[in-house]
């Protein structure tokens, strides 16, 4: 075969084989771009484990009018513009392809209004054909994202989704990962009509306690030490389970690095030995944690997920978190040698 541009369409089907695994892929995206967008509530409606829609409103800056189109385009991004953004970014989204990669697997209506603009627009796309229609829409300052028929286009994707409950059961985890991250934002998610969460705004310690809680458990919220650190510029805050409560399943492992949920092996490496002896191999670490720290010590650009990221000074930070936690636990040795009063 000769060698041939690829439409864009395709082009954008292929790139959303990265980003949109599941209906639970397209949650994390749009809610990362309400709270880069500084909205301060959200609302998510699921129907049908998000096969069937899955909406979300916030109450953020909104989109412009004459923006609509150009947001649905690949590689069209608000929050970067040269390489040196690139390399200190604080947003959550940066690579512009999440709307575009979506709306060429289902059918997507965007609705926007930024507060500034008096009416709203609404443009929607089938599949992203290359023509997508714009009109007048009613809608209070903020942005609606509206996902219906994910992959109804794509049918081997389409067979790949597992039952509604186990499709909820990883968007409920992904609402839960943003809950942690974004403590200051309402969220409220529901199924079928149905309100499942609802994430009051967590801005003083008790609010906080309250949403640690709701997020990950009674018990660990009940156990868990907190935690702060400093050595500037880094920061490492959070909470941490003792070691005698910590269990078999790793349900509780939230580590987020500028306020980005990370699955990083370096930091897992990191927290697993400052427990040392103290935990049983069987045993998983459990812990809420952010390291914040400034953009431009890390590099956030590895992974289309970003669940991934490189530290510059990598070394330092394994040990800066391996101390901080180490010196939290209560170590074995330690309350064993203590002198006993009386
Ligand atoms: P990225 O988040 O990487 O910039 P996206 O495809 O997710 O790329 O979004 C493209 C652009 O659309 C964003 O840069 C932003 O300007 C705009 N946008 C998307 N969602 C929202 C929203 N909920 N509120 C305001 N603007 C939005
Ligand atoms: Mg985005």
């Amino acid at each position: 075969m000769p060698i041939r541009q690829l439409p864009a369409r395709l082009a954008n089907q292929i790139a959303a084989g990265e980003v949109v695994e599941r209906p639970s892929s397209v949650v994390k995206e749009l809610v990362e771009n309400s709270i880069d967008a500084g909205a301060t509530e959200l609302i998510i409606d699921i129907e049908q484990g998000g096969a069937r829609r899955i909406r979300i409103r916030d109450n953020g800056q909104g989109i412009a009018h004459d923006e609509l189109e150009l947001a649905l385009s690949r590689h069209a991004t608000s929050k970067i513009s040269s390489l040196d953004d690139l390399e200190s970014i604080m947003s959550l989204g940066f690579r512009g392809e999440a709307l575009a990669s979506i709306s060429s697997v289902s059918r997507l209506t965007l609705t926007s209004k930024p507060a500034v603009q008096s009416e709203a627009w609404q443009a929607y796309c089938e599949g992203r054909e290359m023509t997508v229609s714009i009109q007048p829409a009613a809608h209070p300052d903020g942005t609606t994202v509206d996902v219906q028929d994910l992959f109804f286009n794509t049918p081997a994707r389409r067979k790949f989704l597992r039952t509604e409950k186990t499709e909820f059961g990883h968007i409920d985890e992904v609402v839960k990962r943003i809950a942690l991250g974004a403590p200051e934002v309402r969220i409220q998610l529901r199924h079928n009509q149905r309100k499942v969460r609802d994430y009051r705004p967590a801005i003083t310690e008790p609010q906080q306690i309250q949403r640690l809680k709701a997020v990950a458990g009674n018990t660990f919220a009940g156990d868990a030490l907190h935690i702060v650190n400093q050595v500037d510029p880094w920061q490492l805050q959070g909470w941490i389970a003792p070691a005698a409560v910590c269990r078999h399943q790793g349900d509780v492992q939230y580590m987020f690095v500028n306020g980005r949920m990370m699955k990083d092996k370096l930091l897992n490496h990191a927290i697993r030995q400052a427990y040392g002896d103290l935990l049983p191999a069987d045993r998983q670490p459990t812990f809420v944690l952010y390291l914040t720290l400034p953009a431009r010590d890390v590099d956030v650009n590895v992974h289309p997920s970003k669940h991934e990221v490189r530290f510059h000074q990598a070394r330092q930070i394994h040990d800066f978190v391996l101390q901080t936690i180490r010196q939290a636990l209560p170590q074995a040795d330690s309350l064993e040698g203590a002198p006993t009063e009386g």
